[in-house]
């Protein structure tokens, strides 16, 4: 590292810069002005076995070839959130009662009933959607209505039931009018969908749409940009697809779904349900 007397304090900070630069030492320093511009890194979903990372200082061993690296911008970087947010002998009652009647966020103030989510605490599979709509909200169950009749049948091609998964929302309460979740309300729900996620451990993540994807990876990165891309989430698996309700307004894009489920499939050891003749 170059460093003289006469330099500026400035001038010795910028060297020290270009020091860890070069020792690929950037995230020791991180500029917090440019947070949420970092690439991430990612695999193609052909090599599990290099999974990359959603939150990059939470690294796994390097993979011996350089994985293809995304524009995937993380919005923060790896922080002590996974440490603290798990709890010791937590299970699904203990959430749902920890939720209690939440008025935590402005969410409760429309809403008729919390969807907690519903399925098998013991899934291999989850799919995550991004918060209930009016059907859900009357019921108090996750996709029962129209994108929930899609999602019905998606589950039964990939050859299960929905009894079999277990399927949740990023937030608990419909949004007025079904508009996205603000970030704040989902900062303040996503704590019991990571616990939930943490007490099923499953083999596989699904998140259904860009809310539910960039929720749990942290990015505000488009969907199309890395759906069917495997992820790591909490040393889990996670793949996002595309939202079944996206889906009804663009039946062209179920061919890319089908693909998607398929990849999730071959890591569940699943086969696919025979068209009843
Ligand atoms: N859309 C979602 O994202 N979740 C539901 O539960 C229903 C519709």
């Amino acid at each position: 590292m170059d460093s003289s007397p006469t330099q500026t304090p400035r001038e010795k900070l910028e060297a020290w810069l270009r020091y860890y630069d070069d020792l690929n030492l950037g995230a020791f320093y991180t500029d917090r002005r440019t947070m949420g511009k970092r690439p991430m890194k990612r695999v193609a979903a052909s090599a599990p076995a290099t999974l990359p990372v959603a939150r990059p200082a939470i690294a796994v061993a390097p993979a011996k070839t350089a994985p293809p690296v995304s524009v995937l911008p993380i919005l923060n970087a790896a922080s002590l959130f996974e440490a603290i947010d798990r709890v010791e002998g937590d299970t699904l009652e203990r959430i749902r009662e920890d939720l209690g009647e939440c008025t935590r966020c402005r969410l409760h103030e429309q809403r008729n009933k919390i969807v907690f989510g519903a399925g098998n605490p013991r899934a291999e599979l989850v799919f995550v959607g991004e918060g209930p709509g009016h059907d859900e909200d009357v019921q108090g169950l996750p996709f029962v209505g129209r994108a929930g009749k899609l999602l019905t049948q998606m589950i039964e091609a990939m050859g299960l039931t929905r009894e079999q998964v277990y399927i949740c929302n990023v937030v608990k309460c419909r949004p007025p009018e079904n508009r996205k979740p603000e970030d704040d309300e989902v900062a303040t729900c996503s704590p019991y969908l990571y616990r939930q996620l943490d007490v099923i451990a499953p083999k596989a993540i699904v998140c259904l749409g860009g809310t539910a994807a960039q929720a749990l990876l942290k990015t505000k990165d488009s969907i199309s940009r890395f759906r069917g891309t495997w992820f790591d989430f909490r040393s889990t698996k996670l793949l996002a697809t595309y939202h079944p309700a996206y889906l009804l307004r663009n039946p062209a894009a179920k061919g890319e779904v089908w693909k998607d489920l398929q990849k999730v499939m071959a890591h569940l050891g699943l086969k696919a349900k025979r068209a009843s003749s």
